[in-house]
Order: C-alpha cells, then sequence, then structure tokens
C-alpha cells in the first residue's frame, strides 16, 4: 500500500490526530454507535461498529451503544437485545448504554431556545404543502404563511403541542433558516412532529418527537461525544448538525461530524428495511436464517468475529461509496477458519465401494490429521474396511478430458489408506449406478514406503459399517438478479441434502465447526441441532473467487 492510500484509509484518524494536537477535545476521543432499533443490523453496520468502537479503542476513548429511539412506531425490545448482543459477539464492549429518548427533555429545551431566538416557528401547513414549498436544486422555496408568527406565539404553540392539543400532522416545528439556500436541509428543515404513540422508555409522557436532524447533534453533544462518524447521505446535513449545535448554544466544544462511505456488497441486500420485508414475508427463517446478511445470520452460517473484524480492517475506510465483493468476506472467513478447525470425512452423494480383495470381517483404524497445516491438533482415527463410500463427485462412469479421479481403469489414493482401482461397476436396474467393485494394493499404505508408481488423483471415503448420515444445508447467494437487473429473492438459496460421514461427526454440539475435507467449512446450526443429531450449515467452501491483490 502506497503511503497516499494508507492516508486515505485513515482519514479520520488523520483529522482525530489534528484534534488532539489542537487541544479541542484536551485529548479525549469519544465516539458512538447509533443505531436505530428497528431491525437487525447487517454486515454493513458491522463496518460503522468496527470504525466507532475500533477507533476509540485506539484512542484509549470510549465508544457508546446509543438506541436512536426516536421513533416509537418502528421499534421494539427485540431489536434492542439482538443489536446489544451482535456487538458484544462482535467482540466490543461500550462505554455507556444510552437511549436517545433519555434526552427528549434537553431536546425540547433546546427547540424552546431555538424559538426564544428567532430560529424556530411552529407550522401548520400540511406534510405536502411543506415538501412542495422546499422547492428543488434549481428552484428555491417559498416561505410559508406561518413563518411569521412572533416568539410568544411560537412558544404558546410548541407547548400546547407538547400537551397533546393537536392531532398528528397538524403541526410541525421547523427551523427558520434559508429558503433559498443551495442546500435543500437548511431549507427550514422540521424538527419535530405531533406522534400520539406510547414509547417503550417514556410512555406517553410525549406526544411530539425530534426529528434526526436536531435530535442527534443534541445526543452527541450530551454524551461528550468528539467524532461523530457516519455514512456520507449526512455529508449535506452536516451545515444543519452545526447549525443546530451552534444555536442551541448550551455545549462549548460541540462534535465533529464526519462521514464516510457506507458498505455495500455486491448482491447484497443492506437496509433493515427490504431485510424485514424478506422476514416479513416468510421468505427466509427470521432475521437469523443463516442465508441473510444480518450480522445474526452470519453468526448463525458460522462466520466469527475475527473474520468481520479483518474484512473491515481490509476494505478500510473511504470518503467514496463503493461496492465490495462478498467474495472478500469469504477469503476472511476461511482464513480464520483454515488455522482453527478440525478437518472430518464427509461425502455427499454417496457412491458405494467394494474393496473386493479385502478381508469380509476385517476393519483397520488409520490414523488421520486433523488439520494438515497444524500438526499440533493431533491426529484422529478413521475406520477402513471392505465397505466404503466415496464422493458422488469423485466418480464418473466415462471421465471427461483432465479427470484424474477415479473411473473404471484409473488408480487413486484414498487420502489416508491406500492406492484403490476401480474394475468393475455395478448398475441398478434404472441404469444408475449401484457400487463400485475395486481393488486395493496393500503395499501403498499412507505412512509406508513410498508406492513404486504415483496416482494423480487422491480422493477421501467413509467406511460403510460405521459411517453416518448427517443433513447438511448448501447455500447459494439469497438474492439474485432478475430480467431487469432487479435484486430478488432466490428460490434456490437454500438447499437441503445430506451426507455419511465419520460417525464421531454425531457428538457435534450446535456452534462447532468442521471442514469437510475438499468440501468447504461446516458448523451445526445453533437452532436445528439436537444433541447427537447436528444439522450442518455450510459456511463456505473452499475455493475463492476472489484473490487477495499482491503487494
Ligand atoms: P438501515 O437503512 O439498514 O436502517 P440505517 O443507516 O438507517 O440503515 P441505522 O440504524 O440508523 O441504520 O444505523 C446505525 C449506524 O450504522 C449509522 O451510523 C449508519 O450510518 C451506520 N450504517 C448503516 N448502514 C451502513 C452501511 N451499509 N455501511 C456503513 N455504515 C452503515
Ligand atoms: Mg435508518
Amino acid at each position: 500500500m502506497s503511503e497516499n492510500e494508507k492516508e486515505n484509509k485513515n482519514f479520520i484518524w488523520n483529522i482525530i490526530d489534528e484534534d488532539n494536537q489542537s487541544g479541542v477535545y484536551g485529548g479525549k476521543v469519544i465516539t458512538r454507535f447509533p443505531p436505530e432499533p428497528n431491525g437487525y443490523l447487517h454486515i454493513g453496520h458491522a463496518k460503522s461498529i468496527c470504525l466507532n468502537f475500533g477507533t476509540a479503542e485506539k484512542y484509549g476513548g470510549g465508544c457508546n451503544l446509543r438506541f436512536d429511539d426516536t421513533n416509537p412506531a418502528k421499534e421494539n425490545a427485540e431489536y434492542v437485545r439482538a443489536i446489544e448482543e451482535d456487538v458484544k459477539w462482535l467482540g466490543f464492549s461500550w462505554k455507556s448504554l444510552c437511549w436517545a429518548s433519555d434526552y427528549f427533555d434537553t431536546m425540547y429545551e433546546a427547540a424552546q431556545e431555538l424559538i426564544r431566538k428567532g430560529l424556530a416557528y411552529v407550522d401548520d401547513q400540511s406534510a405536502d404543502e411543506i415538501r412542495s414549498g422546499r422547492g428543488t436544486l434549481t428552484k428555491p422555496g417559498t416561505e410559508s404563511p406561518f413563518r411569521g408568527r412572533s416568539v410568544e406565539e411560537n412558544l404558546r404553540l410548541f407547548e400546547e403541542m407538547k400537551d397533546g392539543k393537536y392531532e398528528d400532522g397538524s403541526k410541525v416545528l421547523r427551523a427558520k433558516i434559508d429558503m433559498a439556500s443551495p442546500n435543500i436541509n437548511m431549507r427550514d428543515p422540521v424538527l419535530y412532529r405531533i406522534s400520539h404513540q406510547t414509547h417503550h422508555n417514556t410512555g406517553d409522557k410525549w406526544c411530539i418527537y425530534p426529528m434526526y436532524d436536531l435530535a442527534h447533534p443534541i445526543e452527541d453533544a450530551i454524551e461528550g461525544v468528539t467524532h461523530s462518524l457516519c455514512t456520507l447521505e449526512f455529508e449535506d446535513h452536516r451545515p444543519l448538525y452545526n447549525w443546530v449545535l451552534e444555536n442551541v448554544g448550551f455545549w462549548p466544544n460541540p462534535p465533529k461530524q464526519i462521514e464516510f462511505a457506507r458498505l455495500e456488497l455486491a448482491n447484497t441486500i443492506t437496509s433493515k428495511r427490504k431485510l424485514k420485508k424478506l422476514v416479513d414475508d416468510g421468505l427466509v427463517d427470521g432475521w437469523d436464517d443463516p442465508r441473510m446478511p444480518t450480522i445474526a445470520g452470519i453468526r448463525r452460517r458460522g462466520f466469527t468475529p475475527a473474520a468481520i473484524r479483518n474484512f473491515c480492517e481490509m476494505i478500510g475506510v473511504a470518503k467514496a461509496n463503493s461496492t465490495v465483493d462478498p467474495g472478500m468476506l469469504e477469503h476472511c472467513v476461511r482464513e480464520d477458519l483454515q488455522d482453527h478447525v478440525e478437518s472430518r470425512n464427509v461425502v455427499e452423494n454417496p457412491v458405494k465401494v467394494i474393496i473386493t480383495n479385502y478381508p469380509e470381517d476385517q476393519t483397520e483404524l488409520l490414523e488421520l490429521e486433523n488439520n494438515r497445516n497444524h500438526p499440533e491438533m493431533g491426529t484422529r482415527k478413521v475406520s477402513f474396511s471392505r465397505e466404503l463410500y466415496i464422493d458422488g463427485a469423485d466418480f464418473m462412469e466415462v471421465p471427461v478430458k483432465k479427470y484424474f479421479r477415479l473411473f473404471p481403469g484409473n488408480e487413486v489414493r484414498l487420502k489416508g489408506a491406500y492406492f484403490i482401482t476401480c474394475n468393475e461397476v455395478m448398475h441398478n436396474e434404472d441404469g444408475s449406478v449401484k457400487e463400485l467393485l475395486c481393488t486395493y494394493d496393500p503395499a501403498t499404505k499412507s505412512g509406508g514406503p513410498e508406492p513404486n508408481r504415483k496416482v494423480k488423483g487422491t480422493i477421501h471415503f467413509v467406511d460403510a459399517k460405521t459411517a453416518v448420515k448427517i443433513p447438511i444445508r448448501n447455500f447459494e447467494n439469497l438474492m439474485t438478479a432478475d430480467e431487469n437487473g432487479e435484486m430478488v429473492f432466490n428460490p434456490d438459496s437454500l438447499q437441503e441434502t445430506f451426507g455419511y460421514a465419520e460417525p464421531s461427526v454425531l457428538s457435534a454440539e450446535a456452534g462447532d465447526r468442521f471442514q469437510f475435507f475438499r468440501h468447504g467449512y461446516y458448523m451445526a446450526d445453533s437452532k436445528l441441532s439436537k444433541p447427537g443429531a447436528p444439522v450442518f450449515n455450510r459456511i463456505v467452501g473452499l475455493k475463492s473467487s476472489w484473490k487477495p491483490p499482491k503487494k
């Protein structure tokens, strides 16, 4: 990475370094992660979490988890619990757990202060009238007929709004800034709206709720946040963020808003609203369906916190939006798992192999390594006898070009065992393969003297006598493009199949991960597995579609 790129990656840290030098915040760094509890967090939020908590950690500061609960209609306790769990699971701890709703009194006072300064007014126009009065990028807005109300009248009306005298939508409080501003956000934005809703925290105390643009800077300031990191779509709101803090005037060293690019993954939904629709439509098994790009979903699928944190570090923090290849996240998952999980032999689409020259009632125990890159992870015993299963993908009756696995007349190595040769294919009545009659060469045992010939293919096997059948769930992309290029639900995204496995796999507990040799990484599903009867999710396959750039 060039110095220039490094600098770009850390542009937020550069700003913080400067602030630390000038001493504006007394060398303190306080950040916050402020989700609205209106759904489960997704992989995009992971970027914000890693950035906010990671930045605070780097500077020895703190990061608050703050629920932006200013919109009671869409929020609930299940989402709150899920968000807390996700942040903890990613490996972070918050300095304080905060609620925007705890600050409603201060927000109300701030709004009164703005009114007193002649900087806010009560508007009786309807939402549509306000919208059309706002103008466009090329046309200035028009002033509301209620813009000239006196401070006294505004204070009284605002108080009456709070006291429940008016219906939803009949009045709003607006900032009085500039209806001709080139920045539409500055054309008298709405600060408070009426909503007769019971709030989970404040009950029926309030029937007016602050809008994001008023609430957010105040939340940050109350908590002593120094650097308020948010995504690029808020760049045009920054003048308003600063306007609020400056004009409310309660805080001497107001926080600084800094924008960074959202994380977008190709073919992946990163919007809580759209993810909620998949859940509500029953297309997935809840928010934590292993196909979902939610943190709960990828956790259930078997992704690790370390892999997600590495991924967020790799993508860096940029000022321009870009779309990231999901293969990069999967690469990070593989990189982490390859050093930590043990291998097991499992075959899918099993094909029976009979070793005709192996004694009928003999069984031997072969020693297989648990992780070929980590001898310290030890070995395990795998049984071998006359009848075996191999993977359907490892046999072709009529081999294609360059096929080096088993086919009639060919010899391959069974990993950790012997060379075998396929001599004859037995068929069922319908023509399908019933079993393969093979012979083995006792002189080729793994770990013994080097055989006098080489084979090109190595395949794996399980012993038919002891193999156990396990359910396996493989996944394709949850979303796919339709003929118009729109992202739509992929009905083939879940493929339920089964495999034959070495028997020790049955004792796997929910959350245990393995490499199924030559297939991929799998984890026992946390919801579907029962003691002695695990159900496995494929976390990722072994092959990577994404290659790290050359250094
Ligand atoms: P959604 O549309 O999914 O609800 P949001 O931005 O409205 O997303 P919030 O709950 O408001 O979600 O987000 C909390 C924090 O996470 C915000 O600071 C927001 O900027 C950040 N965030 C949300 N989505 C992304 C993303 N794709 N990449 C980076 N940060 C994100
Ligand atoms: Mg939102």
